[in-house]
């Protein structure tokens, strides 16, 4: 990275993104936002990865209930990056509850559901660098510059190169 303000945040997009045909939207979003994808890959996540990632969940009672749905088909994993990405994302994203979310957050748009909502995105700078950490490694991830940086920012982050 680049910038001293330059964040990254791990994006699964979850088995029901999968079987409802809504990949395309979801990474449109974050597309149109600006966002720079920096990686990109199709896994099924096992099991240790899972008790890994949700490990914040694994004394509640619908642990197991969230392990076997997001092992119910495979998940596309994105890695994305730029200024304040973080907060971004996670308004792009919406709270957890679908039926809460609102119109034109993609949980908003697409989910009714608690558990299939749809997306994951990092919800803080230190658990972002945790989750790219474990889903990714360094071959996986690409440096590139994003010419259009400087309409995205503009005067906000001036230095910032994309
Ligand atoms: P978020 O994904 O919004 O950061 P959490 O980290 O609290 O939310 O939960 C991780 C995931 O676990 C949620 O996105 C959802 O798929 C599932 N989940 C959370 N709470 C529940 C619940 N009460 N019942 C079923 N699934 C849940």
């Amino acid at each position: 990275m680049k910038h001293s303000k330059e964040e990254r945040s791990l994006i699964i997009m979850k088995p029901d993104a999968i079987q409802r045909g809504l990949l395309g939207e979801v990474i449109r979003r974050f597309e149109r936002k600006g966002l720079k994808i920096i990686g990109m890959k199709m896994v099924r996540i096992s099991d240790v990865l899972l008790d890994d990632h949700y490990s914040h969940l694994k004394d509640k009672p619908f642990f197991a209930s969230i392990k076997n749905y997001m092992k119910s088909a495979p998940v596309v994993l994105m890695v994305i990056s730029g200024v304040n990405t973080v907060s971004a994302t996670r308004l792009i994203v919406g709270p957890t509850k679908g039926y809460e979310a609102d119109a034109g957050s993609i949980r908003g748009d697409f989910s009714l559901s608690t558990q299939a909502n749809i997306v994951h995105a990092s919800d803080s700078v230190e658990s972002a660098n945790d989750e790219v950490k474990r889903f990714f490694n360094k071959k996986e991830l690409f440096d590139y510059t994003k010419p259009d940086a400087p309409f995205i920012y503009s005067d906000s982050y001036p230095d910032f190169k994309g």
